[in-house]
């Protein structure tokens, strides 16, 4: 990669940025052969004054060469802002001196100088992906495009931005023989080996989270100001805000960061973006952003009790870890209810929605469209669709809609010659290539199929709130949402045992400084931008607390 046209990924530093780099670190002289980093190893930062440095790819002394670092340049790449562990080995070819930062001189560099913050941001960014691109990572993963288990591997490592190099077993008889000739069978798949050394077969994300180390630095007997439960946009945007506001901040995700804007193939609707952004973008500037200011984001580390009795609140992990917390924010969203349709994943955002909110329905605009589901939030999209499609198909599971729907809505669905309601139907089949084209349903009844080229499905069964491992801690809504601010009645807060004068917060829940956010938090709005918009006015209210 020691080639031209890479100024961004390798810019060399003007002596005058070197000097306002100086005054963050140490100078030391090196020798040549050094090793200044063994792949594995928690990297400082070094600025090269002097003197070359070679970056290989593994430790053997014939190691590919990946760049060469000469005087006014710097090492590092996205690892450096993670905290994670080196994927290379720094080796001094020649000798001079070195400026050595650690991770925290180099994160407090880049709060306080805007454009060497710019500089170094771009370039590990840019080295990281170069990094992806040319499998340059430290695993290896085996599997097959079949396997469910693949799919969740490569998901977990590219949204974790963790470059890897993927050996498929469909197309590779060699490495099918080698996996035989280990006894790794079909149940193993996939198969991860770690950092060269550790072989997982069919690995948790929480394993393979274990391996790499992404949670090393988490320091679970820190109590900290406020931990975030959930790593979604509201609880992300709570971090961003919370750090670099100066707030000691955590962030448990149990999965990947991102939550279900992650897995939305285009945002349209927020703001600042007129063309979109796709929900992985976005939510991956955010998580690196809050890394930027210092907040700390374990993954694949899910909460599986809130213990709020007593003075400080602790939340017990599912790998059995247990930590304290000035004040919580919960931000674990919601999961909407899926029918069991084969492909209905595949067409998420490109024909099968969760919502009927203008700008869907402006997608569907003049076309035949499928709406799922037997309550208001269905009725409702049925009548505000029919406005603007050629024609609503209404798909009931039941009987009818008297049990489950608003009477003033049934009639408007009746009333209306733009919608045919088709009780006791159920979608047996969703077809398209790239985007949904065909929808095919069947009638329980009649046994009768279906098939029609409609390329719009609005899926309307409700979703469901991921409160469970809250066990009784909060008062909710009939829903399970988490209830807050004025939506608490005064008798709730008695018996939830309210303690202060003051009344809750406007997003903090029955317990004082344990705040909910985003598609949690029962009446809110369920969009991005007002998961946002929570995520960051609850820390206002943990300035508050914490104040006091
Ligand atoms: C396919 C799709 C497309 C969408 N498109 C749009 C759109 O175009 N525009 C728009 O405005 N909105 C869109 N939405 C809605 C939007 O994504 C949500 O409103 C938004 O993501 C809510 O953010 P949140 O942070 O509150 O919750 P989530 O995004 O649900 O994030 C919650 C996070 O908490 C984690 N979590 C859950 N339980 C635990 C636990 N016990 N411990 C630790 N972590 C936990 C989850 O893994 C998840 O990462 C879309 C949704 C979907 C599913």
């Amino acid at each position: 990669m020691d080639r031209p046209g890479l100024e961004h990924a390798f810019p060399t530093l003007t002596a005058e940025q070197v000097a306002r780099i100086d005054v963050h670190g140490r100078r030391r002289s090196t020798s040549r052969g050094e090793v200044l980093v063994e792949l594995g190893d928690r990297a400082p930062f070094f600025v090269i004054v002097s003197g070359e440095v070679q970056v290989l790819r593994a430790a053997d002394p014939a190691a590919a060469l990946i760049v060469t670092h000469r005087a006014g340049q710097f090492s590092g790449e996205a690892n450096m802002i993670t905290g994670r562990r080196a994927m290379a080995r720094l080796r001094v070819s020649e000798p001079g001196e070195v400026i050595e930062l650690d991770r925290e001189q180099l994160l407090r560099l880049i709060q306080t100088d805007p454009e060497l913050s710019e500089l170094l941001m771009r370039a590990f960014i840019q080295r990281r992906l170069m990094l992806i691109a040319g499998d340059l990572g430290d695993v290896v993963l085996i599997g097959s495009a079949h396997c469910r288990g693949t799919l969740r591997v490569k998901a977990f490592l590219t949204r974790n931005g963790h470059p890897f190099h993927y050996v498929d077993l469909d197309r590779d008889r060699d490495a099918q023989d080698l996996l035989d000739r280990f006894q790794i069978g079909v149940d193993d798949i996939p198969v991860v080996i770690c950092r060269g050394q550790a072989v997982l077969r069919d690995p948790s994300n929480q394993q393979i989270a274990e391996c790499l180390g992404f949670n090393e630095e988490i320091d679970d007997t820190r109590v900290n100001d406020v931990v975030i439960i959930g790593g979604g946009p509201a609880g992300l945007a709570a971090a961003v805000y919370g750090a670099s506001e100066g707030l000691d901040v955590l962030v448990l995700e149990s999965n990947l960061p991102g939550g279900q804007a992650g897995s939305s193939s285009r945002i349209e609707n927020y703001l600042g973006f007129p063309t979109g952004i796709s929900g992985l973008d976005l939510t991956g500037r955010a998580h690196a952003q809050a890394l930027k200011f210092g907040a700390h984001v374990a993954v694949a580390t899910g909460a599986k009790r809130l213990s709020c009795d007593g003075q400080r609140y602790t939340i017990e992990l599912d790998n059995g870890h247990v930590i304290p917390a000035r004040a919580v924010i919960i931000a674990t969203g919601a999961e909407y209810r899926k029918p069991a349709i084969d492909n209905l994943t595949t067409f998420e955002g490109a024909g099968v929605y969760y919502g009927a909110t203008p700008m869907e329905a402006q997608l569907a605009a003049g076309a035949e469209v499928v709406v799922v589901g037997g309550a208001n939030s269905a009725g409702q999209a049925a009548v505000f669709l029919a406005s603007t499609a050629r024609h609503v198909h209404m798909l009931v599971r039941g009987r009818g809609l008297a049990d489950t729907m608003s009477r003033y809505l049934i009639r408007r669905i009746e009333d209306n010659p733009a919608i045919s309601l088709r009780t006791k139907t159920q979608i047996t089949a969703l077809e398209g290539n790239g985007r949904l084209e065909r929808i095919s349903w069947r009638n329980d009844e009649t046994g009768h199929v279906e098939s029609h080229a409609i390329g719009h499905c609005f899926i309307m069964a409700g979703a469901v709130p991921n409160t469970r491992w809250l066990d009784g801690c909060l008062v909710m809504d009939g829903n399970g949402f988490v209830k807050t601010g004025p939506d608490l009645s005064p008798d709730e807060l008695a018996s939830a045992g309210w303690p202060l004068v003051r009344p809750p917060f406007l997003l903090e829940t029955s317990r004082p400084g344990i705040f909910a956010v985003g598609d949690v938090r029962g009446g809110n709005f369920k969009r991005v931008a007002s998961a946002v918009g929570e995520g960051s006015n609850a820390i206002a209210f943990v300035h508050q607390l914490l104040r006091h």
